[in-house]
């Protein structure tokens, strides 16, 4: 049994809602960090560092970063940046790989990595079983982020058991669908159809995650 504190209980409630809860942790702790940031560290040199050595922000958090809409902020992040790359002493150095991984990401990876070291230290309180043996709806990359931080047998047969409840659903799923779109009209308006609609999204929520916009970020 692991220890039950904070980094739990913040798990357990993710648990509670729809998707994956380690794409929700992701999502979530990008959209904090740069809130954060914008808030009160926008003069702070060690993140004007950071966002200098990265080269700016990468996408999916410069997409954070517009819906955030702070224009002086985002500015004054990227002013240290711009003044490196005017004082570089030669081409090479203007187009030389970054020194580091952008600051959003950075704070993102240590936010996942405590998540998923609680679900593995706890997999075996009641909460997690419960979650394990119902439906998890954990994204592949993050089903195997799991899998390789664990030794325990058992865990990794759930996990596994969990993977493979989720293959044969989509098999199900596509199968259905690929036939239905090859029937005729009249087979079309079956009722059974509108279930599939969504089929293709769960291919890319399955194996890609899901990245949620800023107004749904709610949580921890
Ligand atoms: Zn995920
Ligand atoms: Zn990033």
């Amino acid at each position: 049994m692991g220890y039950r504190h904070t980094p739990f209980f913040n798990l357990v409630e993710l648990l509670k809602q729809d998707g994956c809860p380690f794409c929700r942790t992701v999502n979530a702790a990008g959209h904090r960090y740069l809130r954060t940031t914008l808030y009160e560290f926008v003069n702070d040199p060690s993140v004007r560092n950071q966002t200098a050595q990265s080269r700016g922000f990468c996408l999916q958090h410069a997409d954070v970063l517009r819906a955030l809409t702070d224009p002086l902020g985002v500015v004054l992040l990227h002013e240290t940046l711009i003044h490196k790359l005017l004082r570089s002493a030669s081409d090479a150095e203007l187009f030389a790989a970054p020194e580091g991984i952008c600051p959003a990401c950075r704070y993102v990876e240590e936010s996942l990595n405590l998540q998923l070291s609680t679900f593995v230290d706890n997999h075996d309180e009641p909460e997690i079983q419960q979650y394990l043996s119902t439906r998890p709806q954990i994204c592949f990359p993050h089903l195997r982020q799991l899998a390789k931080r664990t030794r325990n047998k058992v865990l990794l047969r759930q996990l596994a058991a969990a993977t493979r409840r989720q293959l044969e659903a989509l098999d199900k799923k596509i199968h259905e669908f690929v036939a239905a779109e090859n029937a005729t009209l009249e087979q079309r308006s079956s009722p059974d159809l509108e279930g599939l609609a969504y089929v293709w999204l769960d291919c890319l929520q399955f194996f890609s995650g899901s990245v949620t916009s800023a107004s749904e970020e709610k949580q921890p």
